[in-house]
C-alpha cells in the first residue's frame, strides 16, 4: 500500500497534484467555476464539438425515454436490462459506421478494456500506437497479450516491427483516428494496407472523429471510405455526440462474440434508457444535418486563421483539437492561468500525458463558439505568448 500522505505531498511539491474544479453553471459554451466567483469563462476544453449536449432533439428524446422507461435500465443487457432503444441505437450506429452490427458499452473506457481482452490473450501480439488513449493501453495490458508500441503514426516503424515479430497468431493493430492530444490524424489507408499484408485485425478508436468527420458523421473511416478494412470501429457517445456511453461496430460474428465475451459488457448495467435515447437522437442528427459539421469546420478555420494572421507559425493540425505547444510544464500552466484570468478556459496538458518538453495548451473548438469568441481567444493567447517570451 502506498503512503498516501507522502505521495500526495510529493505530487503537491512537484506541482503535479490534480484536483477537481466544480462547474456551477454551464450554457452555450460558457461556464462558471465554483472557484471563480461568478465570472463566466469561455470553454475551450469541452469535447462536445457539435454542441449536441444542449440540443433540443437530444433533450426531448431523453425526457421522453425517462418518463416512459424510468431513470435506470435496472439490469445488465443479458438480464432484463436489454431495451428496444439499445437495439435501435446499435442499428443506427452500425449504419453510421458501415458495419453489419454494433454493441454499446457503458463508456469508451469500458469498451476498450472489454473488447481487447475478449479478443487477445497471452499468446497474441498487439501493435499499439504509442499515443493511444489510456483506455486502449489498459485494455491491452488487461488482455495479457504481448504489447508492441510503435512510434506515433510511424508506418515504417510499424512495418519493421510487423516484419520482425508477426508470429503465427493473428495480431491486432490498434490506433485512434484523431488523436486527443495532438489533434492529428492516422494514415488509415496505409494502416489498412499493412493490416492486409500481414493478416492482422484492425481496431480504430474514433472517439474524437465520430460526428465531426465524414459525409454523415461516420468519422475518418467514412471519410476515407475504409469501413471494409476496419474490423473494430470504436467510438464514444460522450464527445461529438453530446451524450454518454460508447460503441463498437463490426461484423455480425464479431458482435455476437463480444456479447458473450466482453466482460465490461456482460457484468455491467445497461445504459440508462434516457442516455441511449439521447445518443440515438444524436446519431440521427449527425447523419441528417451535415450543416452541423460545416459550421464547426468554418469555426475551426476561422480560429486557425486568426492565429496565423497574428504570426503563429507552428503546426495547428487538421482537426478541431488545436495543440499550442509551449515546452515546459510551468510555462503551460502559467499561460493557462493567465488565460483564465482573461475569461478563457483552456487546459494545460503536461507530461506524463504528453512527452517531456512538449507541454501545451489544448484548445478544442465547438459549434458554440462565435467568431467574436474565437478572435478574442486567439488574440488573447497571442498577446500572452508574446508577453511571456
Ligand atoms: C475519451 C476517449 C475514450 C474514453 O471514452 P469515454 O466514453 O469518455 O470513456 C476512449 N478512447 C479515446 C481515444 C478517447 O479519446
Amino acid at each position: 500500500m502506498v503512503d498516501l500522505k507522502a505521495w500526495l505531498n510529493e505530487q503537491r511539491e512537484k506541482g503535479r497534484l490534480r484536483s477537481l474544479r466544480p462547474v456551477i453553471a454551464r450554457e452555450k459554451g460558457r461556464l462558471i467555476l465554483a472557484e471563480d466567483d461568478n465570472r463566466t469563462l469561455l470553454d475551450f476544453s469541452s469535447n462536445d464539438y457539435l454542441a449536441l449536449a444542449e440540443h433540443p432533439a437530444l433533450i426531448a428524446a431523453a425526457q421522453e425515454a425517462l418518463s416512459r422507461f424510468g431513470a435506470g435500465s435496472g439490469a445488465s443487457r443479458l438480464m432484463s436490462g436489454d431495451l428496444a432503444v439499445h437495439h435501435d441505437l446499435e442499428q443506427a450506429v452500425a449504419q453510421l459506421k458501415g458495419q453489419e452490427g454494433a454493441l454499446t458499452f457503458g463508456s469508451g473506457y469500458m469498451a476498450n478494456t472489454g473488447i481487447i481482452p475478449a479478443l487477445m490473450g497471452r499468446h497474441d501480439l498487439i501493435f499499439s500506437d504509442r499515443l493511444n488513449h489510456a483506455s486502449i493501453h489498459d485494455g491491452c495490458r488487461l488482455s495479457g497479450a504481448r504489447v508492441i508500441r510503435f512510434r506515433h503514426n510511424d508506418l515504417n516503424h510499424l512495418e519493421e516491427l510487423l516484419t520482425k515479430k508477426r508470429g503465427t497468431t493473428t495480431p491486432l493493430i490498434v490506433v485512434e483516428s484523431i488523436y486527443s492530444m495532438d489533434g492529428d490524424r492516422c494514415p488509415l489507408r496505409e494502416l489498412a494496407a499493412l493490416k492486409e499484408r500481414f493478416g492482422c485485425l484492425l481496431m480504430v478508436d474514433e472517439a474524437h472523429a465520430t460526428g465531426v468527420f465524414g459525409p454523415t458523421g461516420g468519422g475518418i473511416i467514412e471519410e476515407d471510405g475504409m469501413s471494409g478494412a476496419v474490423d473494430l470501429a470504436v467510438g464514444t457517445f460522450g464527445k461529438g455526440l453530446g451524450s454518454y456511453g460508447a460503441f463498437v461496430a463490426g461484423n455480425r460474428e464479431m458482435i455476437e462474440y463480444l456479447v458473450n465475451r466482453a466482460r465490461s459488457f456482460i457484468f455491467s448495467t445497461a445504459l440508462p434508457p434516457a442516455v441511449a435515447a439521447a445518443s440515438l437522437a444524436a446519431v440521427r442528427l449527425i447523419r441528417h444535418e451535415p450543416g452541423l459539421r460545416r459550421e464547426l469546420q468554418e469555426k475551426i478555420g476561422y480560429f486557425k486563421g486568426v492565429l496565423r494572421k497574428g504570426g503563429y507559425e507552428a503546426d495547428l493540425g487538421p482537426s478541431q483539437i488545436i495543440p499550442i505547444v509551449v515546452g515546459e510544464s510551468e510555462a503551460a500552466l502559467h499561460i493557462a492561468e493567465l488565460l483564465q484570468k482573461k475569461g478563457i478556459f483552456a487546459t494545460a496538458v503536461r507530461p506524463p500525458t504528453v512527452p517531456q518538453g512538449t507541454a501545451r495548451l489544448r484548445f478544442s473548438i465547438t459549434r458554440h463558439h462565435s467568431t467574436t469568441d474565437l478572435s478574442r481567444a486567439a488574440e488573447t493567447l497571442l498577446e500572452i505568448m508574446e508577453d511571456s517570451r
